[in-house]
């Protein structure tokens, strides 16, 4: 039976309590300079772990860490580089793609909109989300498998849509909250509440919910 608003409001509370007891400061997993070699480091996180993105991506920022330097590296010595981090051709392509729009219509620069984000190869919702919001500051609430598996096991959301699922945390944490929120949810998740197995006795969150 889906809760109400108010019943995943009070949830949201105690979840949102006890994220921040066991993880007052979350990191940001993926490492970067700025807001490009941020968007460069989520694209070569897809399907790939946040441990090798960060050692394959010092190596390509070594090399190229600007849009003009993307550039003159070329499609092929990206694609070597990255080949660790799975899906290399696309990715390379993308990262070249995106590296020249930028330079034609934006002076070099990262967009700051989620419209703009997304109209740049490989860019999804979920990218554009984590840019804004790690690299800008700009409130928003990117959903991952994580995020989304959590969400659904806590009864917050029913959906299998990211899309969805962010519009409906957003309903039901601040938005002071989502920036810090958003990284708790997944170290979490990767940590007690994973997709094949969870032990619910070990668990602090669930057993909360009865009461
Ligand atoms: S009890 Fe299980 S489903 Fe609930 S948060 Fe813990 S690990 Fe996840």
């Amino acid at each position: 039976m889906s809760l109400s608003i108010h019943e995943k409001e009070k949830r949201g509370k105690k979840i949102s309590k006890i994220l921040a007891e066991l993880y007052p400061d979350p990191p940001i997993p993926l490492e970067h300079e700025d807001a490009f070699t941020l968007l460069v480091a989520v694209l070569l996180s897809a399907q790939c772990t946040d441990i090798r993105v960060n050692q394959v991506s010092k190596i390509l920022f070594a090399k190229a860490k600007t849009p003009t330097k993307m550039l003159k590296l070329g499609v092929e010595k990206i694609r070597d580089i990255i080949r660790p981090c799975g899906l290399s051709e696309r990715k390379s392509q993308n990262i070249y793609d995106l590296s020249r729009i930028l330079l034609e219509h934006y002076d070099g620069q990262v967009p700051q909109t989620a419209e703009e984000l997304e109209a740049l190869p490989g860019v999804g919702e979920k990218t554009a989300a984590v840019v804004l919001m790690q690299a800008f500051n700009i409130p928003s609430f990117p959903v991952d498998t994580h995020i989304l598996r959590l969400a659904n096991r806590w009864g917050l959301s029913e959906s299998s849509n990211p899309s969805i699922v962010s519009r409906e945390l957003k309903q039901i944490f601040p938005k002071s909250s989502w920036a810090k929120l958003h990284l708790q949810i997944i170290f979490f998740g990767r940590e007690h509440c994973k997709a094949r197995s969870h032990d619910g006795n070990k668990c602090p969150i669930c057993r909360h919910f009865s009461s």
